[in-house]
């Protein structure tokens, strides 16, 4: 049987909210539904506002607009991230300033951070990868020292901290996903995470396609008009049923998620003692949401040999992000492959192993005895 990188988490209890959202005959959105969710996530994790979205690229854009970015303003991201980080600011007029990793943990290198600001740096978007928390108490120093804000892109983030604080939580504004891909879904989904509430109003503004028609529901005005270029950021009442049920099963999820990322580890943790291939490092502060398990392996061409061999003993086995500075998009902005070279070469000896609810311990053991029997 080949073993799957990934399967959908489904919590066995959607389809009874989404019977609700039939029998109420109420589908767009901003309905009970979303509010329960957003409820939910606000309480959960203490953030004084949170606006679901279509997307996690929703939410960075919306954080964009918040940001009032345009022309002139430039935006440090790390360029192994999915496009949609540079996307969401680009497409405000804004520049995105590709900056490297540290390959220890494929996070954003807050050393390079620093050297990459200018006059006309505004924002800086960390990318928790695999749900391990970027170096937030650097990054926070370099972006207070320059007045600069930053946005979690916290797409794989929920239920990771960063010391005591959730991530998602450790910046005015944050993104979280709810992709099928990430630990809780609803298929397509998103929250803006509002830390900072003084940008509540306007959010909710952009959020509700411009208007203040959220203010027509509160009974603070009698009719609603255009204020703002917002778009249409928010799901359905099908989708944000959907995610309510998947949330009330977080607990559950994340403890079978961490019973596999254990399971590797048990197996895997000593071969990369052998130094076979490296585990990413999480420091002690970091409590993880084992959103994913990845080798760092010691060459490109190892890395390219091993998941060959994976793939031919039937397991979906993927490389990491391909950098955005040397994407065709990367090279239009003027960037070359040779001006992140340690994303350049880090990329791709990164291995992705199949990580999902599905995946038995003797899945696992037979992904680690392929690892094995490739290295002989
Ligand atoms: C998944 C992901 C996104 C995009 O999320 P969507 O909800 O699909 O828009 C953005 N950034 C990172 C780091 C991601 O992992």
């Amino acid at each position: 049987m080949p073993i799957k990188f990934n399967i959908p988490f489904v919590a066995g209890t959607e389809l009874g909210y989404l019977h609700e959202v039939v029998d109420s005959g109420f589908f767009n959105g901003n309905g009970s539904f979303t509010k329960r969710v957003q409820a939910w996530l606000e309480q959960r994790y203490g953030v004084p506002k949170v606006l679901l979205t279509h997307s996690c690229t929703g939410a960075l854009e919306m954080a964009a607009l918040l940001l009032d970015l345009g022309p002139g303003d430039e935006v440090i991201i790390p360029s192994y991230t999915f496009s949609t980080t540079a996307s969401a600011f680009m497409r405000t007029g804004a520049r995105p300033v590709f900056c490297e990793i540290d390959p220890a943990t494929m996070n954003l290198d807050w050393r390079d951070v620093e050297r990459r600001i200018t006059s006309r740096t505004r924002a800086i978007v960390p990318v928790h990868y695999g749900g391990i928390s970027a170096d937030m108490k650097e990054l926070s120093e370099v972006a207070a020292v320059h007045g600069i804000t930053i946005v979690e892109d916290a797409a794989q983030g929920i239920e990771a901290k960063y010391g005591e604080s959730w991530l998602g939580t450790l910046s005015p504004l944050a993104a979280i996903s709810f992709h099928e891909t990430k630990n809780i879904h609803c298929g397509l989904g998103g929250a803006l995470l509002l830390n900072d509430a003084s940008y509540a109003d306007r959010a909710e503004n952009i959020w509700e396609r411009g208007t203040d028609r959220s203010k027509l529901f509160k009974g603070l005005v009698d009719k609603y008009s255009w204020v703002e270029l917002g778009s249409s950021f928010y799901p359905t009442e099908l989708q944000a049923a959907f995610l309510m049920a998947q949330l009330e099963a977080i607990d559950e999820n994340t403890t079978i998620r961490r019973r596999i990322y254990e399971g590797y580890d048990r197996r895997l943790k000593p071969m990369a003692a052998s130094g076979w291939f490296a585990l990413p490092h999480i420091a002690a502060n970091r409590t993880i949401n084992y959103h994913s398990y990845f080798l760092v392996c010691n060459s490109i061409a190892q890395s390219d040999a091993l998941r060959k061999h994976l793939v031919d003993s039937e397991i979906q086995a993927f490389i990491g992000y391909v950098p955005l500075h040397s994407s065709r998009m990367g090279q239009q902005l003027g960037y070359t492959a040779e001006d992140l070279p340690l994303t350049e070469e880090y990329s791709q000896r990164v291995l992705r192993l199949p990580f999902h609810h599905k995946l038995s311990d003797g899945d696992v053991s037979r992904i680690a005895d392929a690892i094995a029997e490739f290295f002989g």
